[in-house]
């Protein structure tokens, strides 16, 4: 994506950031969930938490091009707490972007890319992108959407000229591709702040003849360039410095956060062994991530537990003397009720465990009985929401020809 200085005017538009189908639905929620508790999901789900490293892999792209980028990076660190750190080591990247001619700017949402497998890359930069095209692509991986869909804008398009317009050089896009990434709003959950922002990097320039109301946008719409206000303190509230408490095994610490909000713990075993961190309390939906202190800290594990009725849980073995950072953000929780964050030693785990092997589940098919148990999964959580979901396509598809059934053991 292109922006100009508002006095110039767009004779065509430049080549602009498209998705095939990167920036949407990106998971599937159960049919009876809470609107508003979905909303607080979708808002921050496919963030950060507010401290990681990204580690970036530039795959080609001519030094002008690196050094581009490496910049754009620095604009964006330069408001949040978020750092990018390049490695010349694919295997190790989170981020990994390609600079190939034809293949348009695109970029996958915020922690979407981690779902990318390794061999793939998780952005693109056509030959013509800029400084801004860059901060654009960069701020969809931190986690935005365009806000030119934002459904606050309340813009209305011509439709017919907006096809048109992207039908030709240089972008050549197809209905469909225009639909997704210019006409369609954005999910109102989905965007950041009420107030359209119409200066944001995440907004595409747009000529004269293209947008019906509201007024004063008959000639179009030239962001400024660079990140916007708006665009700096969004990465300052999702990316910004959270509140840091220590941890201590069995002293449970009441989160206090509102939606979106996240808590940073530092926590060193005194001895080494397995360890539980687990939230209880409300209803809650929070995703919990375990780093390994270091420069950068190091990723071990994590669970997101949002739109389920299970609370996040993560089971480690951790190191005598070593220092762990959790982070942990929260999405949504049931009101003015409290959430709490625990830590739990070894033998607590095992009593834990123990107490999850009488979670064999059965299903029941005729004569035949399949029992599934937590063995061979490395989270419980996954397990069990795995089973959840074997249930369900069973509920679904022919319980009674089945005769399935699907119980906890006693
Ligand atoms: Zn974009």
């Amino acid at each position: 994506m292109v922006k100009k200085d508002s006095k110039q005017k767009l004779k065509e538009l430049p080549k602009l950031c498209g998705s095939e189908d990167l920036d949407n639905e990106f998971r599937v929620f159960p049919a009876d969930l809470d609107p508003g508790r979905m909303s607080a999901i979708m808002e921050v789900g496919l963030v950060f938490v507010e401290g990681t490293v990204l580690k970036y892999y530039l795959s080609g792209g001519t030094s002008a091009q690196k050094r581009l980028f490496r910049q754009a990076c620095d604009i964006w660190m330069e408001n949040g707490s978020l750092e990018f750190a390049e490695t010349d080591n694919r295997k190790e990247a989170e981020i990994r972007v390609g600079f190939e001619r034809g293949k348009g700017h695109w970029s996958y949402i915020g922690r979407a890319a981690l779902e990318q497998p390794e061999y793939t890359n998780t952005m693109n930069l056509d030959t013509s992108a800029t400084l801004d095209t860059m901060l654009h692509e960069i701020g969809h991986t931190l986690g935005l959407h365009h806000e030119h869909q934002n459904p606050n804008s309340g813009i209305e398009w011509d439709k017919e000229a907006v096809y048109a317009a992207l039908a030709g050089k240089p972008n050549y896009w197809s209905k469909s591709k225009t639909d997704r990434n210019i006409l369609k709003k954005v999910a109102v959950d989905r965007v950041q702040g009420s107030k359209w922002d119409p200066d944001s990097i995440m907004h595409y320039p747009f000529g004269a003849g293209l947008i019906n109301s509201p007024e004063g946008y008959e000639n179009g719409i030239y962001p400024k360039p660079g990140l916007s206000e708006g665009d700096k303190e969004w990465v300052r509230h999702y990316y910004g410095r959270s509140k840091e408490r220590v941890l201590r095994v069995d002293k449970p610490i009441e989160l206090k956060l509102s939606g979106g909000e996240q808590i940073n713990f530092r926590f060193t075993p005194k001895a080494s062994g397995e360890y539980m961190f687990n939230t209880f309390g409300a209803d809650a939906d929070t995703l919990i991530t375990v780093f390994e202190n270091g420069d950068p800290p190091k990723f071990i594990e994590g669970d997101d537990n949002s739109g389920d009725d299970m609370h996040a849980l993560v089971i480690l073995t951790l190191k005598k003397d070593v220092e762990y950072l959790i982070r942990l953000r929260l999405y949504w929780q049931d009101a003015d009720k409290t959430v709490s964050f625990v830590v739990y030693p070894e033998p607590a785990v095992q009593n834990y465990k123990d107490d999850l092997d009488k979670w064999r589940w059965r299903i029941k098919d005729n004569n035949d009985t399949i029992a599934v148990s937590a063995d061979g999964y490395d989270n419980l959580n996954d397990c069990i929401r795995s089973l959840k979901k074997v249930k369900e396509l069973i509920d679904q598809h022919d319980a009674d020809s089945m005769n399935a059934s699907f119980s906890k053991k006693e």
